[in-house]
This record gives C-alpha cells, structure tokens and sequence, in this order.
C-alpha cells in the first residue's frame, strides 16, 4: 500500500537540514542526559518518595470513616492549586506528592469507605491495593507471555479461576480490558467475526460494506456502552431490533423476535438502575438452538453466577457465547479492571489480532490475543489478589452482604415514606419521592450532607434516587446512617418554609 503524502513531505530531510552542532552544544547535550538520568537514579535510590506516598495514603485510609463522603466547597476550591502553567523544569518527587496530596486527597470521594452508593462503584479490597502497589513497582506489560512470563501466568491462572467461578464452559477464554465498555466492545467483535466469518466473508480484509446484513436484538434498557460498542463496530444503532422491557427493566423474552445465524443477542445480568436480570433459561437455548450468538452485559451482576446464594438469578447464562463483567465493580478490585469471556476462542483472536514481524508469540497464552489493546496495565493482578484474598466462599458473603444492605436501605427508605421502585433482588435500589422537583432536591440536599452519595436516574419517565450498594466496607450501621440522611432531608424539603 502506499503512503498517503503527509505535508512535511516537501521539507528538506536528513542532518543538513539543521544546523551543525558546535562542540559545545554537544556537551551541554550530554551533560543535561547525565544530569537527568542521575537525578531518575538517586530519586529511586533514595526511596523518599515511595515512603511518602505510603505515609501519606496511611493518612488517607485512616481518614475515610470520619470524612465527608463528597467534598466540601473549600477542598473543591483546593482543586485550583493544579491550575500551574507547564512547568519549564521538572520538580521532585516529595514536591510533587505534596501537592497531589494537598490539593488532590480532600477533593476526592471517598469510595474507599462504606458510603459511597453512587454508579456501581466498588471499594478496592486492602490486598488488591497492595498487589497493585508491588505491580506497579514490576512495571510489567502483559501483552505477550514473552515481555512478562510473571504476568503470563497469572492471566492463564486468573483466566481459569474465573471460568471455575461463574461456570462458564471449559473453553472459555478471558481478556482482560479495561472494564465492561471494552469487554462489550471485544464480545461483540467476536461475534461480528463468527457471524459474518460463517457467511463466507472475512470483515477484517472486507469490511462491512457489501457484507451480509447483521441483526442485533437487544432490551430497551440496554447499557449505554453496548450501543456505543454497536457504533463502534459498525453495526449501527438504527439497525438494532430494540425489544420492549418489563417493569423491572428486563427484557420481554416473549417478545424477542425469531433469531437466526446473522442474529447478535444482547442480554443482560443486572439492570443498571435495577439490578434486574434478563430470562436467560428461556432465551440463550432459544439462541443456540437458531444459530445466534448471545452475549452477557454483565458488569456487575455476572458475580450472581459465582455464588450459591444467588445463582439462579444466571440460570442459563452459561449457554451465551460471550460475557462481560468488571472486578471494578461487585467483586472491588482497583479501577480499571474489566473481564472479556467467550466461548469461541478462533472467533475472539480473530477479531482482536493484531501482527507485526518483531511480535514474538509463545506456545502458550499471549494476552493480547484476547484483548483489544496491545500494550497494557498489569491489571489480571489486581483480580486474582481479589480472587485469592476472598476465595469461593469471601465472594459468596461479599454478594450476599451487598445485598442484604441493599435489602436494608430499601426496607429504610419504604419506612421514611419514599416510594421505591424495583424488587431488590442484587444490590441496587431506586426510590422516589411525590414529584420530579421533590426527587431532585432531597437527591441533592443529601449529597450535599456528606454523608453518603447517591445519584439520579430516570425511571418510567420520572426522575429517581439510585442507590448502588457495592462497597466491601458498607455496613448495616452505614446503611442506617445513610437512611437517616434521606429522611432527614425529605423531611426539610417537605416542612413548610
Ligand atoms: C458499569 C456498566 C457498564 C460499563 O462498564 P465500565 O466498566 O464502566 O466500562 C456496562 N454495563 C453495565 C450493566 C454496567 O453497570
């Protein structure tokens, strides 16, 4: 293929274009490279730093059950220390943490304690923090087993672990992305693959112009990120078969639409403003059976099928061709943490592959077969720190607790004379008051409370509270607190001024 022109070509190339350095430039040159590199070498060395930042997050960590759960106005106003010009020289590492710490820590939210019921975000369990601390350190790029064997094998370990837990087929691969957008992303590359793959055309040296047309069928109440993987791959919104949803978000299995082999199946475990799962049982033998692929949204409620406790809430998944899911989210790992799994490992690597001369593949697991991105954090740590920190069992009761205090907080807010309005079979909550304009500012004055934070939602055309409960560190004593906000609040919004 040839070069399109780009506009430098016309310049003058190669050293005569610049001037000639003279002797004493060069040496400036090679003074201002040692000085550098000394300054990298004694900072490590010193290690004052690290100690700093480990000081300074002690103090954080210590902090977080008295602080307030969102910011205050002053810490919001400490935000403006960052507003610096580009520095001209570099500062040193003690400077520069004092400044983040400063400036940064009060402004922060505190979604490493128990309060925070804002957008499915998880806390990071302790060992997971500091599996990553030591991994960051590693420096490791798990693209291929042979630029980090250590990250190698704990992907392929990780990979396994996770099929045992959500009982996912024996050939199930994993990727391990950034988080459900791109795990989305990756599923439903693998399944345009197969699709189209089966009907003779190869979409990666074809494209999709002149292809066999594609269906994707998916619930009204659809995740925003699985239309924004539709845009992405090219099979456009319009042409999505959206199928009515239930009361509690689930989609109407009685009203999807025959499926055949160019038909994509979105399903879902765990509305994301109710929690609601999707009739797998009915709906992934009815796909298999017709030669679709299905694939999971699963984000935070996939971790129902790693339990006894809440199992059935899957039942059938397993059938699915493809899944998604977060350590983010339910299980607490760090950020960053996303799990792509499929069935069909050919269709997977097919759709995600990349190739180059210098790439070195090994016999056994290269991570960046499964993954969109090449180079990539050393992020399978921090899950399988998760993994091994809980176990079988610390999953079962770290589900069951988000739950139970789900239970609770919607149990309070009945009591406090909100109206609530989804069965709360996992973790998520949503509530009510008499009127949009009620809703909206009992939602506020409570955030503003700084005891807990939760946001809003839009639920049958009015506006809502959405609690998500997903916090390791939430405890019924949070959750009455956090109750006592709420009717605190709607008690002022509804006291005569
Ligand atoms: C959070 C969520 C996503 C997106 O996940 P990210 O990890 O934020 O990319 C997708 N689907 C559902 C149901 C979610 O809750």
């Amino acid at each position: 293929m040839t070069r399109p022109a780009r506009p430098d070509d016309a310049a003058p190339r190669g050293a005569a274009a610049a001037p000639a350095p003279s002797a004493a430039s060069v040496a400036d040159r090679a003074g201002d490279q040692a000085r550098l590199r000394a300054r990298m070498f004694a900072e490590l060395a010193d290690k004052s730093a690290f100690r700093d930042a480990a000081t300074r997050a002690f103090a954080y960590v210590d902090a977080i059950p008295t602080r307030r759960v969102f910011p205050d106005a002053d810490a919001l106003a400490g935000l403006s220390a960052f507003d610096a010009p580009l520095p001209r020289d570099g500062a040193a590492p003690d400077e520069i943490l004092r400044v983040l710490d400063e400036a940064g820590s009060p402004a922060t939210t505190a979604q490493l304690g128990g309060r925070y019921f804002g957008f499915v975000n998880g806390s990071a369990l302790p060992a997971t923090l500091a599996a990553k601390w030591l991994a960051d350190v590693w420096d490791q790029n798990p693209a291929l087993d042979v630029i980090s064997p250590t990250l190698g094998r704990i992907e392929a370990v990780t990979e396994r672990w996770m099929r045992e837990l959500l009982g996912l087929p024996e050939r199930t691969v994993a990727g391990f992305v950034s988080g459900s957008s791109l795990a989305i992303f990756a599923g439903l590359a693998a399944a345009r693959w197969r699709a189209l793959a089966s009907a003779g055309w190869d979409v990666n040296r074809k494209g999709l112009a002149g292809a066999p047309p594609l269906r994707v069928i998916a619930g009204r109440q659809a995740h925003g990120t699985v239309s924004k993987a539709v845009q992405l791959l090219g099979l456009g919104l319009d042409n999505v078969e959206w199928v009515e949803t239930d009361g509690q978000g689930r989609i109407r299995a009685d009203l999807v639409p025959a499926l055949d082999e160019r038909s994509i199946l979105i399903l879902q475990a765990g509305n994301v403003n109710s929690g609601a799962f999707d009739d797998f049982a009915a709906l992934c033998p009815r796909a298999r059976a017709a030669g679709a692929w299905t694939h999971v949204d699963g984000a935070f409620g996939l971790w129902a099928a790693a339990t006894e406790r809440f199992a059935h809430l899957t039942e059938g998944a397993r059938l699915a061709n493809s899944w998604s899911v977060d350590g983010h989210k339910t299980l607490n790992t760090p950020y960053d943490c996303g799990i792509a799994l499929c069935d069909d490992k050919e269709a997977l690597v097919g759709a995600l592959q990349t190739d180059g001369a210098y790439i070195e593949y090994s016999p056994a697991r290269d991570g960046m077969l499964t993954t969109p991105e090449m180079s990539r954090r050393a992020r399978a740590v921090e899950l399988w720190a998760a993994l091994s920190s809980l176990g079988r069992s610390g999953v079962e009761t770290l589900v069951g607790a988000l739950h139970d205090n789900a239970r609770r907080f919607a149990e309070g807010l009945a009591a406090a004379g909100f109206e609530t309005l989804n069965d709360v079979v996992f973790n998520q909550v949503m509530a009510r008051c008499a009127d949009d304009a009620e809703t909206e500012a009992v939602m506020r004055a409570v955030q503003r409370s700084g005891v807990c934070w939760a946001g809003g939602t839009v639920w049958e055309g009015r506006r809502a509270i959405r609690v998500s409960v997903c916090s390791w560190a939430t405890t019924p004593e949070d959750v009455d607190r956090s109750v006592a906000a709420f009717a605190a609040a709607l008690d002022a919004a509804r006291r005569p001024a």
